[in-house]
């Protein structure tokens, strides 16, 4: 008979920080099997013909794995590491390593829920789930609001909240970790299992792992105090400082948010509060009240007509989709984000804002379609982020001129840098190419009218 031992599943939770699964699991006294498993079906195809996560992720998250699995090993302890289907594997794990419990974060998202679901249905009696809430700045239990009664708009949940509800301690990251003598040996993929070829254009935008999540907090914070100026920055596109870039990091877990909140509320007792500090708490609030409000509509997030049973006229013209995806519109405001997107993994908000007003209002592509490319691409991508902020700008939100923005966001640079077809202008002119004659850059599909005013303001500033 093995040793009785209990699992510790890591999914979006990579990280020995603010652990409450892990920090459980080792207050249990039993050995551990700490375990991650890559959900082979993220790697399937979409009918729209490209993969739910695509090379970015697959990328990011495999070195954020295999980073946890050294940190693991620093406090005594390792990770097992295998593919599939996880309420396939765990049962199988449970029968062969005789295990009492398992410890893991809970799911808010459809998907997911499944799968858990799925998992307890498979597991034996003898064996109990216990999870933990792990993802938003305010526990779960802690909020004002039943998931049922979350309230339609922001503004409304973070005023309660935020007079009623503290944000939790961290969890200190433990010291040691015993896990179980006869570790099983890992099936770590690598790209050619999922039929990746490697990318060699790719520049992910942040390093990966729990190490560069706290140096990148560090540095946001004390070391550069970017985080003073970040309410007046936030907006742009180019660089690393103008916004925090936790969000890679908070995707997969590799920092906690109340981590965050903790270091700014130090920041703001010893070197400055401000609007900018204010900013930044307001938007970990934004993606909890996402998160608990995608929980609230559930399923409906994803479907063409939303939540709310909206119509629009999509024609959801394939070509128009590609050259979105590719970045080759022809607005060089849209493509640089977009080829910025398909290089790095990372888009700025305000490209974001952008590249889905253009592909909903002016090319008229359902927004899911728009969704699923994000899903794929970003090395952030998380389920109620991605999919909420899309609704919104499919139908709350007006419409986003990128010409008018392009000048208002001073973009020449940042244009610049990813299309290599306009890299040699250092004029106003890289915000109208069509309207000059460069033949190596695509033209628009077609000039629109509500365009109008802002190219003659753009032209203005040449004469
Ligand atoms: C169409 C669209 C799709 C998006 N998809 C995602 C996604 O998949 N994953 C994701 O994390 N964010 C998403 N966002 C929100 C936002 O663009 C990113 O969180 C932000 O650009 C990440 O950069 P940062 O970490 O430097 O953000 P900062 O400006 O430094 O903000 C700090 C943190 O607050 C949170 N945050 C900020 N803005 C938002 C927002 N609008 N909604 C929810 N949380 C927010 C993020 O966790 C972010 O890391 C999307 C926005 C749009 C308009």
């Amino acid at each position: 008979m093995k040793q009785e031992c209990n699992i510790l599943w890591f999914k979006n939770d990579l990280r020995l920080h603010d652990n409450e699964s892990l920090c459980k699991a080792i207050a249990d006294g039993l050995p551990v099997l700490p375990i991650f498993i890559f959900d082979s079906r993220l790697y399937d195809d979409l009918d729209l013909g490209f993969r739910k996560a695509g090379y970015n992720r697959f990328h990011f998250l495999r070195e954020t794995v295999l980073e946890l699995k050294e940190n693991l090993k620093a406090i005594g302890g390792n990770l097992h590491i295998q593919y599939g289907i996880p309420e396939e594997i765990i049962p199988k794990l449970v029968e062969e390593y005789n295990v009492t419990r398992i410890y893991a974060e809970d799911e808010y998202a459809y998907e997911e829920l499944q799968v858990l679901d799925a998992l307890k249905h498979r597991l034996p009696k003898s064996c109990e789930l216990h999870l933990t809430w792990g993802k938003t700045l305010y526990h779960i239990d802690d909020i004002p609001y039943a998931i049922e009664d979350i309230p339609k708009t922001s503004k409304t949940y973070r005023i309660h909240t935020g007079k009623t509800t503290e944000v939790r301690a961290p969890f200190l990251a433990p010291e040691s970790i015993s896990t179980i003598d006869d570790f099983p040996e890992s099936h770590i993929p690598d790209f050619s299992t999922f039929n990746f070829k490697e990318d060699s254009e790719l520049e992910l935008y942040v390093k990966s792992g729990e190490k560069a999540a706290l140096e990148r907090l560090h540095h946001y914070t004390f070391e550069t105090q970017q985080l003073t100026s970040y309410r007046w920055t936030r907006n742009r596109s180019l660089g690393m400082d103008y916004s925090s870039k936790f969000s890679p990091y908070l995707a997969v877990g590799a920092i906690s948010p109340r981590l965050i909140f903790q270091k700014v509320k130090q920041y703001e007792e010893l070197i400055k509060k401000n609007q900018s500090t204010w900013w930044l708490v307001f938007e970990l609030v934004w993606r909890d009240y996402f998160t608990f409000r995608g929980m609230n509509v559930g399923n409906k997030m994803f479907k063409t007509e939303g939540f709310k049973g909206k119509g629009k006229d999509w024609e959801n013209n394939k070509n128009l989709f590609q050259r979105w995806c590719d970045g080759q519109t022809g607005l060089p405001f849209i493509d640089a984000h977009m080829r910025q997107l398909n290089k790095t993994g990372f888009m700025s908000n305000r490209g974001r804002v952008n590249c889905a007003s253009f592909l909903v209002y002016d090319y008229k592509v359902d927004w899911t379609w728009g969704a699923a490319y994000f899903e794929n691409k970003l090395i952030d991508y998380d389920v109620s982020a991605n999919w909420m902020n899309w609704h919104y700008q499919a139908y709350e939100i007006w419409y986003t001129n990128p010409i008018h923005q392009s000048l208002k966001y001073n973009s020449k640079e940042f244009i610049q840098k990813y299309v290599s077809e306009l890299s040699a202008i250092d004029d106003n002119t890289i915000y109208l190419p069509w309207e000059y004659n460069i033949k190596a850059y695509p033209k628009p599909q077609e000039i629109l009218g509500k365009w109008t005013r802002s190219i003659n303001k753009i032209k203005k500033t040449m004469e």
